[in-house]
Parts: structure tokens; C-alpha cells; sequence
């Protein structure tokens, strides 16, 4: 088959499992549930801002989901990475460890606390950090000092490691977990892509120190916008949801604050859509699921066209389905056909080392990273229900 040819079946494929669509996006959300009726209930009770009893119920179902002990909601994602980042006492001048390949608020959220993100490799199987090249850096670079983690050739603190589970497919986190162990950094995870993705039967978040999550409108379920931290440690959750609300000293009526604060809480008109929504997030997932399922069969029979796969031992949400083409420039061919046919499809996020902010910045190797950039691509993932 021509190349040619081969990506119009590919496209005639895609269009067949999205027949009511002109033009099928790339992960649309799904409001089937008690989405209105919660948000008119919130809108009713008054309470549509900081405190209200969806928040509340938020908290409480991804403490049931996730199986971690404490979730503390927050406004979005991005606000969630940097609390976690606060609470597990990231510093101005420290260095974060974290992936090349990933969406742009992880590298933000460890910029907003003047610390310095310190990009390493990805795995070509899970698309997350890499646990050898994470082992290998710090082997090489880094020693242990007086309990802390030091980069010898900063002289700076290695405060966190940030691990990403790119487009839903758990990373290597068990042996991620065990080499922060033995080094003694904390472990941050951004799950914001993998709500309902699990790492030999426990969820993704809660491997760590502490795990955070996403609402955006194009995750797996949404609440227009919003994000959540998870621990098992009450006292990070005690202080972070203490700083997410401005570090308002509890009081009938005086206004006391004890620490700078945020005002990051999730408000509670959100929180009413985020409960309709996780009530759905079997269903979703599963739906979404069928659909890879359906993908990789086609896929199968297609030369030069990878369909990424869930490793052994986890269980994917499949966010978003990825490919891995030949080249940079079949790549750009796919996303040129498809993108014109009413397909949207998109490729992997700049990688963050080429970003005017960051690349200045020391990196480790980025073989696998820029292997992957260049024949990443993620075609359309919705939920079909
Ligand atoms: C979506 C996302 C976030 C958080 O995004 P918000 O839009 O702030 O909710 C963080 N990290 C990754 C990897 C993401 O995909």
C-alpha cells in the first residue's frame, strides 16, 4: 500500500467509528449524567463559590476512586501541581526532576516556586520518565549529603521528582518510587492524563508522596476547569487545603492569615459537574477502552504504524490514542491529511528542553524523547456512549 493510500483508509477507518461527526475532535466531553441537575442544585443552594457541599463530595469520591486517604480540590491542574510541589517543601533554587516529553504546566507549576526543572528522558514503551535514565542521572550527577539529594555540578538540592503518565499509560513508577526512595526525594505524580489508569492494581497518584489530577474540558471527565491533589499523609493535606484557601485561620467572623496563601479551591459550581462527571468514569474509561481495543486491531494490519499499548501490569485510560509513524515527515503527512480531512490530530507537545524559558537549563540525555517527538502523533479518543 502506497502511503497515500495508506493514510486515506486510515482516515476512512477513523471516520467509520465516529459516523455522526463532520468534524471529530480530538476528546470531546460528555455531559449524559446528573451534570444539570447537580449544577442547578448548587445554583439553588447559593453556595456556588469556595464552600459548598460538591466540593466536599468531590473530595470524598476521589478519596473512594483513587483509594488515597485525603484528596483536596483545587481550581485547576496546574494549581494542583504547584501546591503538591509547596507542600512537599520544593524551594526557591531547588531542582525538580521531571520528563522532557509533557504538557507544560508541570515545568510551569516548578517555575511559579523559583525552583528548576531538570528535564530528563522518557521510556519509549510508557511514554513516562524513564526509571533508568532517572537512576543513571542521578548515579552519575548527584550525591547524598547530610540526607538531602545534591547535583554536583549546581550545588543545588533535588527537591522532587515529578513523573507524568503521558496520555493515560502508567510510567514506570514502582521502580521510579523505589529510586526516590533510596535517594530520599519525594515523589510527585502528575496523573492529570491518567484518572481511572492503574499500576498493578492501584491507581495512579497514589505511588508517591502525592499525586495530582486535571479537570480540564478535554480530560477524560471534566468540570469545565478544575484539579486535585491526592496523600495518603494527613498532614500535607491538612496544609494544603489550608493553603488553597487563602491560609484562613478557621473563625466565625475574624479574618486571620497565617501563611501567604492561594486562593486555589475549587469552586463549588464545579464541583457539582466534577460529581456527575466521576460518578461516569467507569463507564467512560471502559467505553474509551473498546475504542483503543478497536484501534489496535486496525492498527495490526497496518505497516509503519504502531498503536501504543498499555505495559504489562497496568490498566490505561487511554486518554488519548497515540501512533508512532516512521519519520518526521510521515508524521507531518498523517497530521496534514488528517487534520484536513476533519480529523484532528495532533503531535506530541514541544519538548520542553526547546522552550525559550528552559533551554538554557541543564538537561540529562533526551535520546528516547526526541525519537518520540519527532512520530508522535494522537488521533481522536472520545467516549462513544
Ligand atoms: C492537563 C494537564 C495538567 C493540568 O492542566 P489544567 O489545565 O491546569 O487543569 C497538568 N499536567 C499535565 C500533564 C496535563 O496534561
Amino acid at each position: 500500500m502506497g502511503q497515500s493510500s495508506k493514510y486515506s483508509h486510515i482516515i476512512k477507518y477513523i471516520k467509520s467509528l465516529f459516523p455522526h461527526h463532520d468534524f471529530i475532535p480530538l476528546h470531546e466531553p460528555r455531559f449524559i449524567g446528573n451534570e444539570k441537575k447537580y449544577v442547578a442544585d448548587a445554583i439553588n443552594s447559593t453556595f456556588v463559590s469556595s464552600v459548598g457541599a460538591y466540593v466536599n463530595q468531590f473530595e470524598e469520591m476521589m478519596q473512594q476512586i483513587t483509594g488515597a486517604k485525603y484528596a483536596v480540590a483545587t481550581v485547576n491542574g496546574t494549581a494542583a501541581l504547584h501546591m503538591a510541589l509547596l507542600v512537599a517543601g520544593v524551594k526557591q533554587g531547588d531542582e525538580v526532576l521531571s520528563q522532557d516529553l509533557t504538557f507544560i504546566a508541570t515545568a510551569n507549576a516548578i517555575s511559579y516556586i523559583g525552583a528548576l526543572p531538570v528535564f530528563l528522558d522518557i521510556d519509549k514503551k510508557t511514554l513516562g520518565l524513564s526509571a533508568d535514565n532517572l537512576e543513571g542521572f542521578l548515579q552519575e550527577h548527584c550525591k547524598k549529603e547530610g540526607g538531602a539529594t545534591i547535583n554536583n555540578k549546581t550545588g543545588n538540592r533535588i527537591a522532587a521528582c515529578v513523573p507524568m503518565h503521558s496520555f493515560g499509560f502508567p510510567c514506570e513508577i514502582d521502580r521510579i518510587s523505589s529510586i526516590c526512595k533510596k535517594w530520599g526525594i519525594p515523589l510527585i505524580e502528575d496523573a492529570a492524563e491518567s484518572l481511572g489508569s492503574y499500576f498493578k492494581g492501584r491507581h495512579t497518584g497514589t505511588l508517591g508522596l502525592l499525586g495530582t489530577f486535571s479537570f480540564n474540558g478535554n480530560k477524560t471527565v471534566t468540570c469545565g476547569g478544575g484539579g486535585a491533589i491526592i496523600t495518603d499523609n494527613e498532614e500535607l493535606a491538612k496544609l494544603a487545603k489550608h493553603l488553597t484557601t487563602q491560609a484562613k485561620v478557621p473563625h466565625a467572623w475574624e479574618f486571620n492569615h497565617d501563611h501567604i496563601g492561594y486562593n486555589y479551591r475549587m469552586p463549588n459550581l464545579n464541583a457539582a459537574l466534577a460529581c456527575a462527571q466521576l460518578e461516569q468514569l467507569e463507564a467512560f474509561v471502559e467505553n474509551k477502552r473498546e475504542l483503543a481495543a478497536q484501534y489496535k486491531a486496525f492498527f495490526q494490519e497496518i505497516e509503519g504504524v504502531e498503536f501504543v499499548t498499555e505495559s504489562l501490569n497496568t490498566r490505561a485510560n487511554y486518554w488519548l490514542n497515540t501512533l508512532l509513524l516512521n519519520d518526521k515527515e510521515e508524521r507531518d503527512t498523517f497530521l496534514k491529511e488528517a487534520n484536513s480531512s476533519g480529523i484532528m490530530s495532533r503531535p506530541a507537545w514541544t519538548l520542553m528542553h526547546k522552550l525559550p524559558m528552559f533551554s538554557t537549563l541543564p538537561h540529562g540525555d533526551l535520546t528516547v524523547s526526541k525519537w518520540v517527538e519527532e512520530r508522535l502523533v494522537n488521533i481522536p479518543s472520545s467516549v462513544r456512549i
